[in-house]
């Protein structure tokens, strides 16, 4: 300021030495004002330049000045490229943070106060079927059709989120959706939204699984009691008497294999997979589960003369059979229940043929085929799950839980290998297990004799596949 006071004197000395030069004490009068006008007028240059790149918004290129107008363009500049560097930052951590929405498992849309669209996520987008760049500014609503939402909108109770089918969800192929609306701001609201659709099937699972584990249970457990309370209550003879406790022993023996099956399968899911450094003859398994299925067929049958034709059929080379990694009694598990299967659902007399063969890419592949009655398609995806049965009172007569093909398919997946059915009705069916290169090897020595056939009197064939 005190420079600025200078200059200006400066300027008006300057004008009363040229006028009191030239035109005496008017002269000089009169300079001063000039010089005084001068200065002003140049002040106005000064400022108008600094105005004029004001205007021009720019912070590059400010007006090289000094004094006051140097000093104001100075700050404003700086003040400029500061204002500048927080917009880029803000824009930069709004970025981040739409990136973070974005890459969020979860739906996010936000919602003006009418109710419109004015940003949502890709997730959104996809689980409500909305078009990123079109649907913008469209009212939910109108996008969004399903009653439910409609009635949980208009209510404004947004406390707890609601349960709705998503787009495109079929009796077939449901999708439900877990929709929140969370309001904030001034009248806006947050849609927050999750795809339920494993979760609700895997607590319908959960509710099915107990009603059935009950049914199971209480069956066998009415026809106990109810023995009981007959020889409880009536005289009875000591045939009757025999006859009644060999039923009771039947229903509890019932009861007690559908225990053990529960829990061999709470096991199989709670346990890490089996090892793979754990070598079993495959020679060991074929003759453990061949024995039982020929019991079996033989308790089926009631020692008719006709028992099931058990044919077990391998390439002639296959010495030994090889062996396979994991563990020996999950192993057997699965093997003999494809094998009981066969027996249990074929008639007497009929032939089941196992197969053990090498797959190409070191795969070897287990397979049960039988003459029986078949399965119709439709049955066959759901197979696998707990207690579907397709001939129920079969199942039944001849002490099965319904958790068989459940356990198989466990003990299967946690061996890397793959389960594989066919079948055909009125002709019969095939369930094979295909186990990975990995878990099996050949390179088990030969023994000096050609082994004996597992099962009495089997014949062994060459594969033809
Ligand atoms: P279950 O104890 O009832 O046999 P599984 O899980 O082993 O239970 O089998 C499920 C259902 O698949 C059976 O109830 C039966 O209807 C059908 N099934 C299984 N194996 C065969 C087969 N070899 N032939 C015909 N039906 C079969």
């Amino acid at each position: 300021m005190l420079f600025r006071l200078c200059v200006f004197l400066v300027f008006q000395l300057a004008g009363v030495a040229a006028g009191a030069q030239l035109g005496g004490r008017w002269g000089a009068l009169i300079g001063l004002a000039l010089g005084g006008g001068l200065w002003f007028g140049l002040d106005l240059l000064r400022a108008a330049h600094v105005l004029r790149w004001l205007r021009e918004n720019g912070t590059a290129g400010a007006p090289a000045l000094r004094g006051l107008w140097g000093e104001v363009s100075d700050r404003v500049r700086r003040l400029l490229r500061q204002r500048e560097q927080q917009t880029q930052d803000g824009e930069a951590r709004l970025r981040e943070f739409l990136a973070a929405i974005q890459a969020s498992p979860i739906g996010v849309v936000l919602l003006d106060k009418a109710g419109r669209i004015e940003w949502c996520n890709q997730i959104a987008a996809a689980q409500f079927d909305f078009d990123l760049q079109r649907d913008v500014l469209q009212v939910i609503g109108n996008l969004v059709r399903e009653p439910a939402f409609a009635r949980y909108w208009a209510a404004g109770d947004y406390a707890h989120e609601i349960s709705i089918p998503g787009p495109g969800s079929t009796v077939s192929r449901p999708v439900r959706l877990s929709v929140q609306l969370h309001p904030y701001g001034a009248g806006r609201k947050l849609l927050l939204s999750r795809d339920v659709t494993a979760l609700e099937q895997a607590e319908a699972m959960r509710r099915d699984f107990i009603a059935n584990v009950s049914h199971e249970i209480r069956t066998p457990l009415t026809v106990l009691s109810g023995f009981v309370e007959t020889l409880r209550t009536l005289p009875l003879g000591e045939d009757e008497r025999s006859r009644y406790l060999a039923l009771m022993a039947q229903q509890s023996q019932r009861m007690q294999t559908l225990v053990s099956d529960l829990l061999t399968l709470s096991r199989l899911e709670g346990s890490p997979p089996p090892a793979t450094g754990v070598w079993t003859p495959m020679s060991s398994l074929l003759e453990r589960s061949l024995q039982e299925a020929q019991t079996l067929s033989a308790l089926i049958t009631h020692g008719e003369r006709v028992g099931h034709d058990l044919r077990p059929i391998w390439e002639p080379d296959l010495r030994g059979l090889g062996e396979i990694a994991g563990a020996p009694d999950e192993l057997h598990s699965a093997l003999s229940n494809l094998l009981n299967n066969a027996v249990r659902y074929t008639p007497a007399g009929s032939l089941v043929e196992i197969r053990w063969q090498m797959l190409s890419e070191g795969r070897a592949e287990f397979s049960v085929k039988d003459s029986g009655p078949g399965i119709a398609p439709e049955h066959l995806p759901r197979l696998t799950e707990r207690f579907y049965r397709v001939d129920r009172s079969r199942s039944r007569d001849t002490g099965g839980t319904g958790l068989g093909l459940a356990i198989v398919k466990h003990i299967v997946q946690r061996h890397g290998a793959e389960l594989r059915i066919a079948s055909t009705p009125g002709l019969g069916s095939i369930f094979s297990i295909v186990f990975p290169a990995n878990r099996v090897r050949m390179s088990h020595p030969a023994p000096p004799e050609p082994a004996p056939s597992p099962v009495a009197a089997p014949s062994t064939e060459s594969l033809q596949k």
